[in-house]
């Protein structure tokens, strides 16, 4: 049996380090990301820019392999926003209460029927010497009318995915998994890695 390959997660967010770990289980082992590389500036254009600044910033400090994923919420009535900005919808340290109150406010008039949207995951494992995989992942769904649901972060208290029900925040973390961006971007990278020579 071979070894399981090991990543730096590039993420410092505990819900998604927990989401990433369940979803690689068997396939990766993710080390958490040592507190001492400090903040990194998202300012790429795309998901995956961000995903590849993350990583390769990991990467760097650590001198190990880093695994990094980036996430937009694309809402089509207001455009395919907030998207790569979602972490920042609300202003630059916007915290996701704000960003979430932002995005009810800004739909308080579309009727639920336009109310749909689009989770997209940037996955993208980098090396130290630059090599590459990069996987996706997207979750279609709608924008609730009010927050519901104490598990999750994010936006995930006012996303129900399709075909319509409960939101992200009222799942547990397995139902969560098994049909999120994330998870769908994450097994699209176990695949890969296992592809691997
Ligand atoms: P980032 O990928 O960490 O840059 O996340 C971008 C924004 O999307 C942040 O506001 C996150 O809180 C939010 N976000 C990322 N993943 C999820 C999710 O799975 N559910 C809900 N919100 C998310």
């Amino acid at each position: 049996m071979r070894e399981l390959p090991t990543f730096v997660a590039a993420t410092a967010n505990r819900h998604k380090l927990a989401e990433m770990r369940a979803a690689l289980a068997g396939v990766a082992t993710l080390l958490p990301r040592p507190a001492e590389v400090g903040e990194v500036t998202e300012d790429g254009d795309t998901l995956e820019a961000n995903a590849r600044i993350k990583a390769g910033a990991v990467a760097a400090f650590c001198r190990a392999a880093a695994l990094a994923d980036d996430t937009g919420l694309e809402v089509d009535a207001l455009g395919g926003a907030p998207g790569v900005r979602s972490a920042r919808y609300a202003g630059e340290d916007a915290d996701d209460r704000a960003n979430v109150a932002k995005l009810l406010a800004a739909l308080a008039d579309v009727p639920p029927a336009r109310r749909t949207a689009r989770f997209r995951t940037v996955v993208l494992a980098r090396w130290p010497a630059g090599q590459e995989l990069l996987a996706q992942g997207t979750v279609e769904g709608a924008i609730a009318a009010a927050p519901r649901g104490g598990r999750g972060f994010g936006y995930d208290p006012i996303f129900v995915p399709a075909p319509g029900g409960i939101t992200f925040a009222e799942m547990s973390l397995e139902t969560k998994g098994a049909i999120s961006h994330r998870g769908r971007a994450l097994r699209a990278m176990a695949l890969r890695l296992e592809e691997r020579p």
